[in-house]
């Protein structure tokens, strides 16, 4: 698809913006204490010196290249995960745009990824899938179908009841099965959320797909004696959902031509 160079560098200054307000959810949604979790109130301090960073010191990328990493103020290193972050979602945001041209396809894209992203990076350090990524993906995602009429809207609807009823029971087999629990509540949320973007058929693919991924890595290490006692399992959740974002469409056909020759 041929894109307008003007909505190219529009989606990519977006995405920045909206990278670094994800670096500020990665940091504060990981919090235990309610308190330190509003993404709003206080202004980015620097974690060193507690300094106020100003405006200009909070460009997303730039600031961080011209201070070259190091707080203004008491120039200790500034973790570089800020810019990456933000070039990541930039990238994504742009990756968006000239798969899907200005549609809603495109900001469906764009979201589910900036969220599926803060949500890997959330549970691989932390083993913690927070409620707002959840919630807030999941009214955009429900919201986002309506555009596409009420089959869209029940489509969306399906979807998130189908992601939230299978990790359910996933859980709860898992749960019989290893006489622990195997699914946090974040897991079971998450795939509500993914469910309103990629429907049922999707919230399929996308745990067929995780399983696979998570397998790829963990089977490797089980294997090797290393066995981890936490998996964090939004990570690969959020793999498999990509995969079903972008090839789902592709792989339904595929299966039903299959189906069909069969
Ligand atoms: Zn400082």
């Amino acid at each position: 698809m041929v894109v307008d160079p003007i909505l190219l560098v529009g989606a990519g200054l977006l995405g920045l913006c909206v990278g670094s307000f994800l670096n500020v959810c990665i940091l504060r949604l990981a919090k235990e204490d309610k308190k330190q979790r509003s993404l709003f109130h206080p202004p980015s301090t620097c974690p060193r010196c507690g300094r106020r960073i100003g405006w200009r010191d909070n460009v997303p990328v730039v600031s961080w290249l011209v201070l070259r990493g190091r707080c203004r103020s008491c120039g200790q290193p500034i973790s570089m995960q800020y810019p990456i972050i933000e070039a990541v979602v930039a990238v994504l945001w742009i990756a968006a745009v000239l798969a899907y041209g200005p549609t809603v396809r495109f900001v469906e894209a764009a979201v589910l990824g900036t969220i599926l992203l803060g949500i890997a990076i959330t549970d691989a350090r932390h083993y913690l899938i927070p409620d707002e990524y959840n919630w807030t993906g999941l009214v955009l995602g429900l919201g986002l179908s309506l555009t596409a009429g009420v089959p869209g809207f029940i489509e969306g609807v399906l979807g998130a009841a189908t992601g939230f009823a299978l990790l359910y029971a996933v859980g709860l087999v898992g749960g019989w099965v290893f006489k622990e629990e195997a699914m946090g509540g974040g897991d079971i949320k998450m795939m509500a959320m993914v469910g309103a973007f990629v429907g049922w058929k999707g919230v399929l693919l996308t745990v067929f797909a995780g399983a696979l991924f998570g397998s790829l890595v963990y089977v490797p290490l089980l294997v090797l004696g290393k066995r981890k006692r936490h998996v964090p399992f939004g990570v690969f959740l959020a793999m498999g959902a990509a995969v079903a974002f972008v090839f789902g469409p592709a792989i339904y056909d595929w299966y039903r031509r299959f189906l069909g020759a069969a």
